[in-house]
């Protein structure tokens, strides 16, 4: 089988609602999100969704996913898209590094095998686990009150597992996290994301403030190496989530003990065959995961819950839903959250395809 066509299209994908997070520091409307078809001389074809949550939230923008692909395009046209290493070489020695701009690629590869092969992708990234993915809510930071009584909408629509966005300041977060806190339910479980916002000092005092509070405190720095302060001042689990972009990173991370899980996000790390082996390399280091995207509609959430689903629940955390936030939905098909949980679609390959009508023309077509 040989790649035969590559197109590239745009979509915007307004939010439900404006979203900020680092303390207030980052805010969003809407997202700009790219998403790819890729067709073989076999007539199976396969789509993939790159969506890094805006320009600022991580080093990735969506212009950027197009620019890459272009590049791309003429090394995988020919190339074999059921044999996924292969065709993540073949991008790497084209274009080192930016591995965001690789992940619809990867995901659009994957789903051809799986329409191929008959079977979901879950069960070709180690099998389907049958066990539920659970789905966790995301809170975006505002006052104490409004971060409550959207875990409280969040727990009317069944979900038990929360984030919370914090990092506005010392004295604000420890209020914030005093009364979310307070107000969780047995069985709720709770992480404190400050998405890079707090200095090394600022983190150390809000969590050694907050040692009775039982919960997870996700990427206070910027640095691994700020993290890595914080890691050893203080006492509650951590997880590294921006840190974590490369496998390289994840042997780093686990070597100097410097947190018990990570945020593994799909398009920040070139998809799903380099999650896969950051996911393998978690679960034999005792590494708990929130499997998950960096945005973008069903379409890139479904593939986040393929790996989620084929990842054993004992390592697993949650995995976020970007789509929920959204205020369109051009897909048909896909993974959706049922009453606090997921699972993936009951179809071969990715089980999720854009609207054509809502796609428009493409930007870019390569042949
Ligand atoms: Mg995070």
């Amino acid at each position: 089988m040989k790649i035969t066509g590559i197109a590239v299209y745009g979509l915007v994908l307004p939010l439900g609602r404006p979203y900020s997070l680092s303390g207030g520091r980052l805010h969003f409307t809407e997202l700009d999100s790219t998403f790819v078809h890729v067709e073989t001389d076999e007539g199976v074809d396969g789509w993939g969704e790159g969506c890094p949550w805006g320009s600022t939230y991580l080093p990735a923008f969506p212009g950027g996913i197009r620019a890459g692909i272009a590049e791309l395009a003429p090394v995988l046209l020919g190339t074999n898209p059921l044999r996924p290493d292969v065709v993540n070489r073949v991008m790497d020695r084209a274009l080192p590094g930016h591995p965001y701009v690789k992940s619809a690629i990867d995901v659009a590869c994957w789903d051809i095998a799986g329409k191929f092969t008959g079977l979901p992708i879950a069960d070709l990234l180690g099998g389907d686990t049958g066990e539920p993915v659970l789905v966790q809510s995301s809170i975006p930071t505002g006052t104490p009150e409004s971060m409550v009584a959207a875990i409280e909408d969040a727990r009317a629509g069944g979900n038990r597992i929360h984030s919370a966005k914090v990092g506005s300041g010392v004295d604000e977060d420890i209020a914030r996290i005093e009364m979310i806190a307070s107000a969780l339910q047995p069985g709720e479980s709770i992480t404190f994301d400050a998405n890079r916002a707090w200095l090394p000092d600022d983190a150390i005092r809000v969590m050694r403030a907050t040692t009775h509070v039982d919960g997870y405190f996700e990427q206070p720095c910027e640095t691994f190496e700020e993290n890595l302060m914080v890691r050893r001042r203080t006492t509650q689990p951590l997880l590294l989530d921006e840190s974590i972009q490369t496998y390289h990173d994840a042997v780093h991370a686990i070597s100097a003990g410097a947190c018990e899980g990570i945020g593994l996000k799909i398009n920040r790390v070139g998809g799903l065959t380099k999650a896969r082996r950051i996911r393998d390399l978690c679960v034999a280091s005792g590494l708990r995961l929130n499997i998950e995207e960096t945005g973008g509609s069903s379409l890139a959430d479904t593939a986040a819950v393929h790996l989620a689903q084929a990842t054993p629940a004992t390592h697993r955390r949650a995995t976020w839903l970007s789509h929920e936030h959204l205020a369109t939905d051009p897909i048909e098909g896909g993974a959706r959250n049922d009453g606090g949980s997921t699972r993936i679609p009951e179809a071969p390959g990715l089980g999720a395809r854009p609207d054509r009508t809502a796609l428009g023309e493409p930007l870019a077509v390569y042949r």
